[in-house]
């Protein structure tokens, strides 16, 4: 057996309210999306993006967090090849395409369009993921764009300008929610880049979760000076865009990361005596755990959280939730 990898690219742009998928047409007629093989010393992504350009014009930045492997074979002559190919999700701004010798054509088609002219399972399950995760891309951008407006909208307001949005995966299993962004959030505009998220980091390393593979943001998503804890009315005002950046997400898992959340959420006043507890809501599980700024504080609370994390993903598993 031969064994082969390639990458490529699911492309769309949106026209009105409607989103477009773009496909190559290829000599016997067939669909495909623009991929190829990787050269030796070049990552998935970078073949992805050489072979769009290759195959289309189009220059592509990948959304940093879809990604979909599959593997299939086929035989060339006698010879059985087994073939793994990653799929990456980017939006473009353009409808120009320029093909190469390799393809006859090329279409912009809708996912019901595409769903019927498609022949292989695989690339029809990839474009399914890539249309649910288009809309969640497209959803989360409008609400953040009004989230990252209040300052301007909100009287006598106190907070930092700067909104800090939620990082990760649009449809991951797992959220983590924290209480507001800290100064190095605050200047990168990240959650949890500073000495918080360096722990938390660990935590989920230890506990054999990936960081890429969560959803991490905070109750507040702007910067209180001096790093107080935000007021009551400041957590009212942006409680309703957490609210439904979770709808949109859909996670099974939330972690809880301090009293803020966990009150907020909850309504559970000490974590300090609630840490490491399921419970169950609306279809989610949700942890408090402490806070990693407390754990810094107070170094003796680590195995704490540690304990809290792995038990976590104990639960994670049990559910058989799956990790990307
Ligand atoms: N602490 C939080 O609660 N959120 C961040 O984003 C960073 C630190």
């Amino acid at each position: 057996m031969h064994f082969e990898y390639s990458a490529g690219s699911m492309i769309f742009r949106r026209e009105d309210s409607r989103i477009l998928f773009l496909f190559l047409v290829r000599e016997d007629g067939e669909l495909d999306i623009p991929k190829g093989h990787i050269e030796k010393g070049e990552s998935a992504l970078q073949a992805a993006i050489r072979e769009t350009k290759e195959e289309t014009g189009i220059d592509i930045t990948p959304d940093r967090f879809f990604k979909r492997i599959k593997k299939y074979f086929f035989y060339e002559g006698k010879e059985k090849i087994m073939k793994t190919l990653t799929v990456f999700l980017s939006e473009v701004h353009t409808s120009k395409v320029s093909i190469s010798f390799e393809h006859k054509g090329y279409k912009w088609l809708t996912y019901e369009e595409a769903m019927k002219q498609l022949s292989y399972k695989d690339t029809k399950e990839v474009l399914t993921d890539a249309k649910e995760y288009a809309e969640r891309l497209w959803e989360m951008q409008m609400l953040n764009n009004d989230y990252a407006s209040l300052p301007r909208s909100t009287a006598e307001w106190k907070l930092s300008r700067n909104f800090v949005p939620g990082e990760g995966p649009l449809d991951a299993k797992l959220m983590l929610i924290g209480q507001a962004p800290g100064r190095s959030e605050d200047e990168q505009r990240r959650p949890f880049v500073g000495r918080s998220g360096m722990l938390l980091e660990s935590m989920l390393k230890k506990a054999g979760i990936s960081r890429s593979s969560v959803y991490i943001t905070s109750v507040v998503q702007f910067y209180p000076p001096e790093n107080r804890v935000p007021t009551e009315s400041e957590i009212s005002i942006c409680k309703p865009f957490l609210i439904k950046q979770i709808s949109i997400i859909k996670p099974k898992f939330v972690v809880l990361l301090g009293n803020v959340p966990s009150s907020a959420l909850l309504n559970i006043g000490s974590v300090r005596s609630n840490h490491g507890r399921f419970f169950e809501s609306n279809g989610i599980t949700y942890m408090p755990t402490l806070h990693p700024a407390a754990v810094l504080r107070i170094r003796k609370l680590e195995a704490e959280m540690e304990k809290d994390f792995k038990a976590l993903k104990a639960r994670m598993q049990q559910n058989g939730s799956r990790h990307r």
